[in-house]
């Protein structure tokens, strides 16, 4: 088991109170963050597999909180696996925010991520999207 600082993810072998690394007092911090925070936080979290599970549980977690941190995971993982999960979770979530941006993710270098986005909006192609029917526009704002 290893653990992880959550503000600089210095990696220690024991559960320490305070971040050796950066002095961050781990307890305090984890205390003042909601569910949600944690997860997104963890999307950061260089042990590969975490980042993907938090991606995972945020979309079935719908919270339209975790929308911006996984479009801007998307535009910065090299990590096609973590980048196809946070595609995932963002159709799961389903804001108006989640699905423009999956439009664009059309144009994304990786075909798995290509493939996702495609799978996710429910499109053939990749084509330009008819912006005329946004999906969730009924759900008001
Ligand atoms: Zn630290």
């Amino acid at each position: 088991m290893r653990f992880y600082c959550p503000a600089c993810w210095a990696d220690f072998g024991e559960d320490f109170d305070w971040c050796p690394h950066c002095g961050l007092d781990v307890r305090e911090f984890w205390a003042s963050k909601d569910y949600v925070e944690k997860l997104v936080l963890a999307l950061n979290h260089p042990e590969k597999s975490t980042p993907i599970r938090a991606a995972w549980i945020l979309g079935k977690l719908r919270d339209p909180k975790a929308v911006k941190a996984l479009i801007g995971l998307i535009g910065k993982t090299k990590d096609v696996y973590l980048a196809v999960a946070a595609v995932r979770a963002l159709a799961e979530i389903g804001t108006h925010d989640a699905i423009a941006f999956l439009e664009t993710v059309c144009d994304h270098p990786a075909r798995m991520v290509r493939e996702a986005a495609r799978k996710a909006l429910d499109q053939d192609s990749c084509e330009p999207v008819n912006r005329q029917q946004p999906p969730n526009e009924e759900l008001g704002r």
